[in-house]
């Protein structure tokens, strides 16, 4: 399905099941990209020549796709150059001094806990029952002895493809005074987000997950908290007015891109959300690739599986008892089959499980049942050699 229009793809053999990690580009992403290089490269937002009012417009054209895409303002969409700069931004420049404590999950991957430690703030954690999923009375127990605090979760697990309750979650913070930031860096490829309807306060995602380009991604944020926000950087292209003595800032989100921005990125990143909306049955695709993945993975001898959840999307985690997961991924790297082993930078949740690290399958677009078939055969092959 769609492998044709990825290039990657062309002259090779190759099986790619790391999709959570990034995933492959459509050739009409790249072609974007390279016809913003090669025939109106030139900067943004500067001056007034004609290629730079184009460069302008692209990338001013990308942001409205963007909002669109997540049924957000033009204004609410703050360009970085992925989740992990977008988390960055909001805990320097709005957590930080507006609040004490950060809710976290277990499941939450290291760009979801980091910023939070590296700004001082003070760290709780909402525990998952056996099979990873957040017990929202649990959840409600804490957000209420921890009100007016900022809760900070992912959408979807990277290492275990749980899907979180957001809108529950979202629901129950409000309640109690709480801000939301939802971590969206494995959901934007997966199924369609509405932040109005989620009536969430922030959003971070990264297009490079989701057909689209590395070095770009974002944050959705209510304008009413972005007009109240400081930058997050100083440089070119942020400012109203500078002088020696004081510096004012233009509205945000401009406020918050300072400096030349990922220009042919944003370009491609429209491109690829296009790509994704054109594509038909994405979650039919999604769940029975799952479905039929962990169907074949049970025929395997000392499968050892972490979860039984139902609300599953994108990845599936496991390891195969007596052997290490890196021995696995390298002898499947032999047979041409690309997945990731380790701890996927979810090392609190591995810690809990008492594991180092897991085999992850993740799925993508143009992966197949063919593929699926094809790795099992060469994971029987491997463990065979390894035992
Ligand atoms: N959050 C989650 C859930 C992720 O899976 C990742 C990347 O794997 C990140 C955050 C960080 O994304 P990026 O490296 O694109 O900034």
């Amino acid at each position: 399905m769609n492998k044709n229009d990825f290039p990657f793809f062309k002259d090779n053999e190759l099986i790619y099941l790391d999709n959570a990690a990034t995933s492959q580009k459509p050739q009409i992403v790249l072609d974007a990209m390279n016809e913003y290089y090669t025939s109106y490269c030139s900067n943004t937002h500067r001056g007034s020549h004609e290629l730079g009012n184009k460069a302008t417009e692209a990338y001013e054209d990308a942001r409205k796709s963007l909002a669109k895409f997540l049924g957000a303002q033009t204004n609410e969409i703050i360009f970085t150059r992925g989740t992990t700069e977008a988390i960055n931004l909001l805990a320097s420049s709005y957590v930080k001094g507006n609040f004490e404590t950060v809710i976290l999950s277990e499941l939450e991957h290291h760009s979801n806990i980091l910023p939070w430690q590296l700004n001082d703030l003070h760290i709780e954690v909402i525990e998952v029952d056996k099979d990873l999923n957040i017990d929202l009375e649990a959840y409600e127990v804490l957000v209420k002895e921890h009100p007016h605090s900022f809760v900070s979760i992912t959408h979807i697990s990277n290492a275990f493809g749980i899907i979180n309750p957001i809108k529950e979650l979202i629901k129950i913070a409000h309640k109690y005074e709480c801000k939301v930031l939802i971590d969206g860096a494995q959901a934007l490829a997966h199924f369609p987000i509405d932040v109005k309807d989620l009536d969430v306060d922030f959003y971070a995602f990264s297009a490079h997950k989701a057909y689209g380009p590395t070095g770009i991604g974002g944050l959705f944020a209510k304008y009413e908290l972005l007009e109240n926000m400081n930058p997050y950087q100083g440089g070119g292209s942020m400012i109203d007015e500078v002088s020696f003595e004081y510096s004012t800032f233009l509205d945000p989100p401009f406020r918050f891109e300072a400096g030349t921005q990922a220009i042919a990125e944003a370009i491609g990143f429209k491109v690829a959300l296009e790509y994704i909306k054109q594509i038909k049955g994405l979650q039919k695709h999604d769940k029975s690739l799952l479905d039929y993945a962990k169907a074949s993975l049970r025929k395997l001898d000392g499968l050892i599986l972490y979860t039984q959840a139902k609300n599953v999307s994108g990845s599936i985690s496991f390891n195969i008892e007596g052997i290490h997961h890196d021995d696995i991924g390298i002898l499947l790297s032999k047979q041409n089959i690309m997945l990731r082993t380790g701890h996927h930078c979810a090392m609190p949740i591995m810690k809990k499980l008492g594991i180092k690290g897991t085999i992850r399958m993740s799925f993508a677009i143009y992966n197949t049942k063919e593929e699926i078939d094809r790795c099992i055969k060469a994971l029987s092959r491997a463990i065979r050699m390894l035992r």
